[in-house]
């Protein structure tokens, strides 16, 4: 679906297609337990949180230098705008990479060199947003907050993901301070697999603008109420919670409830390498498998542009706005 819209949960990692991760081994010289882009292909078909998990990490050791990041963000770049994506929030872990001996510097100059030409190349407005790993530690959080700060004119808000419980938000209070007093803005993946009392966790505690998933907020009615009454944006991922069996099938995803509830939610695509679907076939997928009309997707692509971090650029924002309100299904 073309509709105009803003991607603002987007794993770049998440994006690595099959084609591209053999190119850059190639390039690298590293070694891929996989004998084709097919049998590569088939990988991406797994059937649980760790056998994706397993199969992501993996993959990332094709990614090595600037170019390499560069690479990747200029292919998502040009898949999204593709689809109508005009506006792209691009999360990154520089905890993935820094782990495996690929310095900071690299993966934020590399993803930079994409992300500063979208514009005239594909059309496309964007803003980067730092991730933590939450199944790491607060300290390793902190030192990565700090060894980030020479390139924090690149980076506009901090983020928080990876697997969800046992590891609440209030974890990294203190880099969420850091991050504040940095002048960053602030979000965190929030009740996904996780309860909804995490939710109020990345509100209170963390000070987040926008919860990323949310869905089972929706468990809690009066934390329903409060981010409704204080529209708070919930970037939510139908394709991922099916692939990752945060709910069973696409016709069973709350998203039609909580548009109905009066939620702020965004349309996203998460992984979409991984999840079956960039930002365009999610808005396909979800008009196909749940009872949503013309108004409630053209809510959604509204809400995407109003819960973007565009405050610097509002008159950008009002132009993307009028493309949606101008847009014919
Ligand atoms: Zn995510």
């Amino acid at each position: 679906m073309s509709i105009p819209k803003a991607e603002l949960h987007l794993h770049i990692e998440g994006t690595l297609e099959p084609e591209l991760a053999f190119a850059l081994a190639e390039r690298n010289g590293v070694d891929l337990p996989y004998a084709s882009t097919e049998e590569l292909r088939q990988a991406y078909s797994f059937s649980d949180l760790q056998s994706f998990l397993d199969l992501y990490y993996a993959l990332m050791a094709v990614l090595r230098t600037e170019q390499d990041f560069a690479d990747l963000a200029d292919a998502y770049l040009a898949r999204a705008a593709a689809q109508g994506v005009r506006h792209a929030e691009v999360f990154f872990d520089p905890q993935a990479h820094t782990a495996r001996g690929v310095p900071l510097g690299t993966v934020v100059e590399g993803l930079a060199r994409a992300l500063d030409r979208a514009p005239e190349r594909h059309g496309v407005s964007t803003r980067l947003i730092m991730c933590f790993l939450r199944d790491e530690s607060a300290e390793s959080a902190l030192e990565t907050f700090e060894a980030a700060r020479p390139h924090l004119h690149r980076i506009s808000a901090v983020g928080l993901d990876s697997a969800e419980v046992g590891h609440p938000p209030s974890k990294f209070r203190a880099v969420y301070e850091a991050a504040a007093a940095a002048g960053l803005r602030r979000v965190a993946h929030a009740g996904e697999e996780g309860p909804p009392a995490y939710v109020r966790e990345a509100l209170d505690v963390l000070g987040v603008e926008r919860i990323d998933h949310g869905i089972r907020s929706m468990e809690d009615p009066d934390l329903v109420a409060r981010l409704v009454r204080d529209q708070v944006p919930l970037t939510v991922c139908p394709l991922s919670n099916v692939r990752l069996r945060c709910v069973d099938t696409l016709a069973d995803h709350p998203l039609p409830a909580m548009l109905d509830a009066g939620l702020m939610v965004t349309l996203n695509s998460d992984d979409p390498a991984y999840f079956g679907g960039y930002a365009g076939d999610t808005f396909d997928a979800v008009a196909g498998a749940l009872p949503l009309g013309e108004d409630d997707l053209r809510r959604l692509a509204r809400n995407s542009f109003l819960a973007a971090f565009l405050d610097d650029d509002e008159e950008l924002r009002a132009r993307y706005l009028a493309e949606v309100d101008a847009h014919r299904f």
